[in-house]
């Protein structure tokens, strides 16, 4: 039977890395892939870009709305693996619909994306907490904090200051500097009492 994976990680542990890797190793031994993302990942367009360089197209982007399950029943069902980027912005309908495209299809889906949202403790992304509640192998990618220890947790900066409050997609007008770091929980809280 096909399983359902989740791969979690906080930002720049390789993740986007590791599906194009996964993809090219499927279609080296000339197998199809599916691979997919959400809309809201508006930076690439419809591409996926990694840090270090490799980039790929995808087959369709997603919104709240999409039945991925249909989408693939009708027009992907001859693909080996089918692989998401950002698959922390799926729904839990559509989390179950992957699990039912692993049993109905016989299709493995493996999902890649964060674990918790920036904010650190208000349940986190819909689609990564069902994820980690039904996903049939679940495994974290791991990533260095800037102190060196093992980086867990996926947080927000505005203008160099810690935050936990904010929409979960942010907007960046150019008013103020954005950015993501992670960090090991000991940096998150030495950032949250504003130490430097
Ligand atoms: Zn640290």
């Amino acid at each position: 039977m096909s399983k359902l994976y989740f791969r979690y990680g906080a930002m720049g542990c390789g993740k986007t890395m590791q599906l194009l890797q996964v993809a090219f190793n499927y279609e080296e031994r000339g197998h199809k892939v599916c691979v997919i993302k959400p809309k809201t990942d508006t930076k690439n367009g419809s591409k996926l870009l990694t840090r270090i360089g490799p980039e790929r197209e995808t087959d369709f982007c997603f919104d709240k709305k999409t039945n991925i399950f249909e989408k693939i029943a009708k027009k992907y069902l001859k693909v080996s693996c089918i692989l998401i980027d950002e698959a922390q912005f799926l729904t839990k309908k559509q989390v179950d619909e992957l699990l039912k495209i692993t049993t109905d299809l016989n299709i493995p889906v493996m999902a890649y994306g964060l674990r918790l949202n920036f904010r650190q403790e208000d349940g986190g992304f819909e689609g990564a907490t069902r994820l980690l509640q039904i996903a049939h192998d679940i495994e974290e990618l791991k990533t260095i904090c800037e102190c060196g220890r093992k980086a867990t947790m996926n947080c927000r900066f505005l203008n160099n200051k810690l935050t936990t409050e904010g929409p979960d997609i942010l907007i960046d007008d150019g008013s103020s500097k954005i950015e993501y770091r992670a960090l090991c929980p000991k940096c998150f809280y030495k950032y949250q009492k504003g130490e430097e």
